[in-house]
Protein backbone atom coordinates (compact mmCIF):
# COMPACT_ATOMS: atom_id res chain seq x y z
CA UNK A 1 0.00 0.00 0.00
CA UNK A 2 1.05 3.75 -0.45
CA UNK A 3 0.36 5.92 2.12
CA UNK A 4 -0.28 9.59 0.23
CA UNK A 5 -0.10 11.46 2.87
CA UNK A 6 1.52 11.91 6.20
CA UNK A 7 3.16 14.01 8.59
CA UNK A 8 6.19 11.94 10.50
CA UNK A 9 7.80 15.16 10.48
CA UNK A 10 5.16 15.73 13.54
CA UNK A 11 6.81 15.97 17.36
CA UNK A 12 4.45 13.13 17.94
CA UNK A 13 6.82 10.95 16.09
CA UNK A 14 9.69 12.05 17.85
CA UNK A 15 10.62 9.31 19.90
CA UNK A 16 10.84 6.45 17.61
CA UNK A 17 9.68 8.37 14.07
CA UNK A 18 13.32 6.27 11.66
CA UNK A 19 12.66 2.48 13.18
CA UNK A 20 8.96 2.92 13.00
CA UNK A 21 8.89 3.85 9.46
CA UNK A 22 11.80 1.15 8.64
CA UNK A 23 9.25 -1.36 10.39
CA UNK A 24 5.86 -0.15 8.54
CA UNK A 25 8.03 -0.92 4.98
CA UNK A 26 9.92 -4.31 6.11
CA UNK A 27 7.00 -5.67 7.65
CA UNK A 28 3.59 -3.87 7.01
CA UNK A 29 3.48 -3.96 3.68
CA UNK A 30 3.57 -0.08 3.56
CA UNK A 31 5.32 0.10 0.02
CA UNK A 32 5.70 4.29 -0.12
CA UNK A 33 5.11 7.04 1.93
CA UNK A 34 4.15 10.71 0.61
CA UNK A 35 5.18 13.10 3.58
CA UNK A 36 3.20 16.61 3.41
CA UNK A 37 4.77 19.93 4.27
CA UNK A 38 2.75 22.87 5.65
CA UNK A 39 5.50 26.07 5.64
CA UNK A 40 8.68 26.57 4.49
CA UNK A 41 10.74 25.33 7.55
CA UNK A 42 8.18 22.18 8.01
CA UNK A 43 9.05 21.33 3.78
CA UNK A 44 12.57 21.67 4.85
CA UNK A 45 12.35 18.76 7.05
CA UNK A 46 9.97 16.91 4.93
CA UNK A 47 13.00 16.75 2.26
CA UNK A 48 15.31 15.77 4.81
CA UNK A 49 12.89 12.89 5.72
CA UNK A 50 12.83 11.72 2.52
CA UNK A 51 16.22 11.69 1.51
CA UNK A 52 17.03 9.65 4.64
CA UNK A 53 14.64 7.08 3.75
CA UNK A 54 14.49 5.32 0.02
CA UNK A 55 10.60 4.63 0.53
CA UNK A 56 9.63 8.33 1.79
CA UNK A 57 9.28 10.68 -1.02
CA UNK A 58 8.12 14.61 -0.24
CA UNK A 59 5.33 17.05 -1.28
CA UNK A 60 6.69 20.71 -0.02
CA UNK A 61 4.40 23.60 -0.16
CA UNK A 62 2.78 26.53 2.72
CA UNK A 63 -0.61 25.18 3.33
CA UNK A 64 -3.49 27.26 3.83
CA UNK A 65 -3.10 28.03 8.13
CA UNK A 66 0.75 28.76 7.71
CA UNK A 67 0.40 31.84 5.60
CA UNK A 68 0.21 34.50 8.11
CA UNK A 69 4.21 35.19 7.78
CA UNK A 70 4.01 34.88 4.08
CA UNK A 71 6.72 36.57 2.32
CA UNK A 72 7.46 36.71 -1.66
CA UNK A 73 10.79 35.47 -0.91
CA UNK A 74 8.98 32.18 0.10
CA UNK A 75 8.14 31.33 -3.32
CA UNK A 76 11.73 31.47 -4.48
CA UNK A 77 12.67 29.03 -1.23
CA UNK A 78 9.71 26.66 -2.67
CA UNK A 79 11.13 26.13 -6.37
CA UNK A 80 14.31 25.23 -4.49
CA UNK A 81 12.88 22.87 -2.34
CA UNK A 82 10.52 21.72 -5.38
CA UNK A 83 14.38 20.60 -7.38
CA UNK A 84 15.35 18.58 -4.82
CA UNK A 85 15.02 14.53 -6.12
CA UNK A 86 12.84 12.96 -4.06
CA UNK A 87 10.04 16.02 -4.10
CA UNK A 88 7.10 14.42 -6.36
CA UNK A 89 4.49 17.31 -5.53
CA UNK A 90 3.53 20.47 -4.02
CA UNK A 91 1.56 20.41 -1.32
CA UNK A 92 -0.12 20.58 1.01
CA UNK A 93 -1.47 23.95 -0.48
CA UNK A 94 -5.05 24.72 -0.65
CA UNK A 95 -7.51 26.70 1.50
CA UNK A 96 -8.80 26.94 4.15
CA UNK A 97 -11.77 28.88 6.18
CA UNK A 98 -12.80 26.52 8.90
CA UNK A 99 -11.15 28.37 11.63
CA UNK A 100 -10.71 32.55 9.57
CA UNK A 101 -11.70 33.76 6.72
CA UNK A 102 -10.44 36.75 7.22
CA UNK A 103 -7.20 36.14 5.41
CA UNK A 104 -9.09 34.90 2.31
CA UNK A 105 -7.54 36.90 0.00
CA UNK A 106 -3.49 36.26 1.84
CA UNK A 107 -4.92 32.40 1.43
CA UNK A 108 -6.19 32.73 -2.25
CA UNK A 109 -2.88 34.93 -3.29
CA UNK A 110 -0.06 32.32 -2.21
CA UNK A 111 -2.58 29.03 -3.21
CA UNK A 112 -2.77 30.81 -6.58
CA UNK A 113 1.07 31.42 -6.44
CA UNK A 114 1.81 27.54 -5.83
CA UNK A 115 -0.49 26.54 -8.27
CA UNK A 116 1.40 28.31 -10.98
CA UNK A 117 4.64 26.99 -9.79
CA UNK A 118 2.82 23.43 -10.04
CA UNK A 119 1.55 24.38 -13.48
CA UNK A 120 5.31 25.61 -14.89
CA UNK A 121 7.09 22.64 -13.21
CA UNK A 122 4.73 20.46 -14.65
CA UNK A 123 4.09 18.50 -11.08
CA UNK A 124 0.62 17.12 -9.60
CA UNK A 125 -0.55 19.19 -6.26
CA UNK A 126 -1.54 17.81 -3.29
CA UNK A 127 -4.57 19.70 -1.85
CA UNK A 128 -6.14 21.00 1.67
CA UNK A 129 -9.59 21.89 1.61
CA UNK A 130 -11.81 22.80 4.90
CA UNK A 131 -15.01 25.23 4.26
CA UNK A 132 -14.30 26.98 0.64
CA UNK A 133 -14.80 24.09 -1.79
CA UNK A 134 -16.46 27.09 -4.37
CA UNK A 135 -13.13 29.41 -4.36
CA UNK A 136 -10.88 26.12 -4.18
CA UNK A 137 -12.51 24.92 -7.26
CA UNK A 138 -12.34 28.47 -8.94
CA UNK A 139 -8.90 28.55 -8.16
CA UNK A 140 -7.87 24.83 -9.14
CA UNK A 141 -9.22 25.09 -12.32
CA UNK A 142 -7.79 28.51 -13.58
CA UNK A 143 -4.25 26.48 -13.88
CA UNK A 144 -3.52 23.40 -16.25
CA UNK A 145 -2.59 21.73 -13.12
CA UNK A 146 -3.52 17.89 -12.00
CA UNK A 147 -3.14 16.08 -8.63
CA UNK A 148 -5.66 14.94 -5.51
CA UNK A 149 -7.79 16.23 -2.91
CA UNK A 150 -6.63 14.79 0.08
CA UNK A 151 -9.27 13.63 2.77
CA UNK A 152 -11.81 14.41 0.54
CA UNK A 153 -15.04 15.75 2.19
CA UNK A 154 -16.71 17.11 -0.49
CA UNK A 155 -20.20 15.93 -2.23
CA UNK A 156 -20.52 13.98 -4.61
CA UNK A 157 -21.37 16.77 -7.38
CA UNK A 158 -17.97 18.25 -6.65
CA UNK A 159 -16.22 15.00 -6.92
CA UNK A 160 -17.78 14.72 -10.28
CA UNK A 161 -16.03 18.26 -11.19
CA UNK A 162 -12.94 16.93 -10.04
CA UNK A 163 -13.11 13.74 -11.76
CA UNK A 164 -14.28 14.92 -15.39
CA UNK A 165 -11.30 16.94 -15.38
CA UNK A 166 -8.70 14.06 -14.56
CA UNK A 167 -7.90 14.91 -10.51
CA UNK A 168 -7.63 11.65 -8.04
CA UNK A 169 -9.64 11.60 -4.76
CA UNK A 170 -8.03 10.23 -1.62
CA UNK A 171 -9.12 8.64 1.38
CA UNK A 172 -8.09 8.12 5.32
CA UNK A 173 -9.42 7.50 8.31
CA UNK A 174 -12.62 9.68 8.00
CA UNK A 175 -14.41 6.58 5.91
CA UNK A 176 -14.14 4.53 8.46
CA UNK A 177 -16.29 6.41 11.14
CA UNK A 178 -19.21 5.24 11.93
CA UNK A 179 -20.59 9.09 10.94
CA UNK A 180 -19.21 8.67 7.47
CA UNK A 181 -21.71 9.22 5.44
CA UNK A 182 -20.62 11.10 2.56
CA UNK A 183 -17.30 10.18 2.48
CA UNK A 184 -18.68 6.23 2.21
CA UNK A 185 -20.91 7.79 -0.80
CA UNK A 186 -17.63 9.11 -2.57
CA UNK A 187 -15.94 6.05 -1.62
CA UNK A 188 -18.36 4.14 -4.10
CA UNK A 189 -18.01 6.77 -6.51
CA UNK A 190 -14.73 7.23 -7.30
CA UNK A 191 -13.70 4.81 -10.47
CA UNK A 192 -10.87 2.93 -10.18
CA UNK A 193 -8.03 4.61 -11.71
CA UNK A 194 -8.86 7.89 -9.34
CA UNK A 195 -9.10 6.28 -6.06
CA UNK A 196 -6.40 6.91 -3.65
CA UNK A 197 -5.64 5.94 0.21
CA UNK A 198 -3.97 7.80 2.68
CA UNK A 199 -3.20 8.10 6.65
CA UNK A 200 -2.99 12.09 7.22
CA UNK A 201 -1.08 10.89 10.60
CA UNK A 202 -0.47 11.05 13.06
CA UNK A 203 -3.95 12.37 12.70
CA UNK A 204 -7.57 10.50 11.82
CA UNK A 205 -6.57 7.03 12.91
CA UNK A 206 -9.01 4.45 11.66
CA UNK A 207 -12.34 2.80 13.52
CA UNK A 208 -11.49 1.04 15.93
CA UNK A 209 -8.43 2.89 16.94
CA UNK A 210 -9.76 6.40 16.27
CA UNK A 211 -8.07 8.94 19.04
CA UNK A 212 -4.92 7.13 19.06
CA UNK A 213 -1.76 8.01 17.08
CA UNK A 214 -2.04 6.95 13.60
CA UNK A 215 0.72 5.83 11.29
CA UNK A 216 0.50 4.39 7.89
CA UNK A 217 0.45 0.31 9.41
CA UNK A 218 -3.53 1.42 10.17
CA UNK A 219 -4.16 1.76 6.32
CA UNK A 220 -5.07 -1.56 6.34
CA UNK A 221 -8.67 -0.56 8.17
CA UNK A 222 -9.21 2.09 5.42
CA UNK A 223 -8.57 -0.27 2.43
CA UNK A 224 -10.52 -2.79 4.18
CA UNK A 225 -13.10 -0.28 4.29
CA UNK A 226 -13.13 0.43 0.74
CA UNK A 227 -13.11 -2.48 -0.23
CA UNK A 228 -16.21 -3.59 1.64
CA UNK A 229 -18.16 -0.32 -0.44
CA UNK A 230 -16.81 -1.56 -3.34
CA UNK A 231 -17.76 -4.78 -3.14
CA UNK A 232 -14.10 -6.01 -3.99
CA UNK A 233 -11.24 -7.97 -2.35
CA UNK A 234 -9.07 -6.26 -0.16
CA UNK A 235 -6.00 -7.22 -2.35
CA UNK A 236 -7.86 -5.34 -5.36
CA UNK A 237 -7.63 -2.06 -3.60
CA UNK A 238 -4.38 -2.37 -2.09
CA UNK A 239 -3.16 -2.82 -6.03
CA UNK A 240 -5.22 -0.46 -7.69
CA UNK A 241 -4.82 2.67 -5.02
CA UNK A 242 -0.68 1.66 -5.46
CA UNK A 243 -0.63 1.51 -8.97
CA UNK A 244 -3.04 4.83 -9.16
CA UNK A 245 0.01 6.96 -6.41
CA UNK A 246 2.82 5.51 -8.39
CA UNK A 247 1.25 7.07 -11.86
CA UNK A 248 0.33 10.38 -10.29
CA UNK A 249 3.27 10.54 -8.26
CA UNK A 250 5.77 9.35 -10.28
CA UNK A 251 7.21 6.61 -8.31
CA UNK A 252 8.79 3.54 -9.36
ZN1 LIG B 1 -1.96 17.01 6.01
Amino acid sequence: MIDTHAHYCDERFEADRDGLLSGLHENENVYAIIEAGCDIPGSVRVCELAEKHPFVYAAAGIQPQEVAGFRESDLDELCKLLSRPKVVAVGEIGLDYHYTTEDKELQKRVFRAQLEIAQQLKMPVVIHERDSIADCLECVFDYDVCGTFHAFSGSRETAKKLLDRGWYISFGGTVTFKNARVPVENAAYVPDDRILTETDCPYLTPHPFRGKRNDSGYMRFTIQKLAEIRGVEYEYIEHITERNAKELFGIA
